[in-house]
């Protein structure tokens, strides 16, 4: 048995831990190991997972197929370098994602983080345009409230107040934002909704390489749900000011929203598209960015000649292999009956806490239930609250939100809404 308190000692002593200051009082929990959806913490206690790991463990913990894929592959080799070799489960793999992604992505470059894969989609852009004599389309357009990530080329795209982008003034590249847009997701897109992006377009595409956006999903710069319509009109225009369109399907990706991807709901294909977090199920660091035969050929046809991007640990055979294993279960699984099911359990169960005063609007899409309360909430008090309860949820700022493993059973995820409503409605304002 761990040493609890030793180990909580000196991991504030030499740790530190996701946005966060090494100063801080906020509890942390050690973990001792995590099965199917419950979390088993160092002291005995098991939580309900609400949170994937950050949008990726779609098929719970410790899964037995999941393991001995990765098992059998490190009885081959773990790793080995990329550049002038290749194996197996790269091209197993490269191979699946061209299968079940839009049928005009053909060509796949493996990464090993989402912000990377936005890092590659971006020079993609640029490279793309430099190779059609058209140097100067060097800069992103996007929307506000989005995220990218955080390499400075993925921060430059995201929401510039959330992402602080004032602090980073000097290094940052300054790029394009229209408004986010005001159509929800059921709802019609307006002339208004589209007009900031028209605008944007109109007047600077001469100098935009590429639109970036997470489809119909802005998760983590404020968890909004917009109108395919939009993504529609956001596709169209692309093709009209000669912009290439880069969709962020990092969190949206492998069915989370209901859709294989979110681009779906909308029936539109991006020129990149940029895979990640649940693309190994949440068991490794593994991400892609996937364009057209005709994207890749421009650029290895132009000056220098070659795509200038190649990491060390691209395509790593067990993170690919993992990749793999995971497709193969979700592909295999029922999964549009289980998020349609997640998905009902969400609406009835969260859909109570529209009555609390402090809570500003609840929203559900596939496996997310969002709710969004009008004033921040205090992470001190409510993250113990929530472990107390036998759950693990994380919310930021106004932002409770839920998205479980897909393998959850209705016993666990009611047990799971329960808890967090329970929670809500005793947020005092
Ligand atoms: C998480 C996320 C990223 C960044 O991925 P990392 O693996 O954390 O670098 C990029 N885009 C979106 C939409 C994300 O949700």
């Amino acid at each position: 048995m761990t040493n609890y308190t030793n180990l909580l000692e000196r991991d504030r002593d030499y740790v530190w831990h996701p946005y966060s200051a090494t100063n801080s009082n906020q509890a942390i929990f050690p973990v001792q190991s995590a099965q199917g959806v419950r979390i088993k913490l160092a002291d005995g206690r098991e939580l309900i997972d609400g949170m994937s790991s950050w949008w990726s463990a779609i098929h719970g913990y410790n899964h037995p197929v999941m393991n001995q894929a990765i098992s059998n592959q490190l009885g081959d080799m773990s790793h080995i370098m990329f550049g002038g070799l290749t194996h197996q489960p790269a091209v197993d793999l490269a191979e699946l994602l061209v299968k079940i992604t839009p049928p005009s992505l053909k060509k796949v470059f493996f990464v090993d983080s989402g912000s990377v894969a936005v890092e590659v989609a971006m020079k993609m852009a640029i490279q793309y345009w430099y190779a059609k004599d058209q140097p100067q389309k060097q800069k992103m357009l996007t929307i506000s409230h989005g995220y990218h990530g955080d390499t400075f080329g993925a921060m430059s795209v995201s929401d510039p107040v959330n992402g602080m982008h004032s602090l980073f003034s000097d290094t940052l590249a300054q790029q394009f934002f229209a408004d986010t847009p005001s159509c929800k997701f059921n709802q019609p897109c307006t002339d208004k909704d589209i007009s900031s992006l028209q605008d944007q377009l109109e007047n600077n595409h001469q100098h935009i390489a590429a639109l970036i956006l997470e489809p119909i999903v802005q998760g983590a710069g404020g968890m909004r749900f917009y109108s395919p319509d939009y993504l529609k009109q956001a596709r169209k225009l692309c093709d009209q000011y000669n912009v290439l369109l880069i969709l962020d399907e990092i969190a949206t990706g492998f069915g989370r929203t209901g859709k294989l991807f979110a681009c779906e709901h909308a029936a539109i294909e991006p020129d990149i598209l940029c895979v990640g977090k649940a693309l190994t199920g949440g068991y490794m660091t593994l991400a892609a960015t996937l364009t057209t035969p005709a994207i890749a050929q421009t650029i290895s046809e132009g000056e220098p000649g070659v795509f200038m991007h190649g990491p060390t640990f691209m395509a790593n055979p067990l993170a690919c292999s993992a990749g793999l294993a995971s497709l193969n279960l979700l592909l295999n699984s029922p999964w549009q009956d289980r998020i349609t099911q997640i998905q009902q359990l969400l609406s009835t169960g969260l859909e109570q806490c529209k009555d609390f005063p402090h809570v500003k609007e609840v929203r559900i899409l596939g496996a997310i239930g969002v709710v969004e309360l009008h004033q921040a909430v205090d992470m001190q008090t409510i993250q113990p609250q929530f472990v107390e309860a036998g759950v693990w949820v994380r919310p930021f700022n106004r932002l409770i939100y839920l998205m479980p493993p897909y393998i959850i059973d209705k016993d666990d995820l009611n047990f799971l809404i329960n808890a967090v409503v329970s929670i809500i409605s005793n947020i005092k304002d």
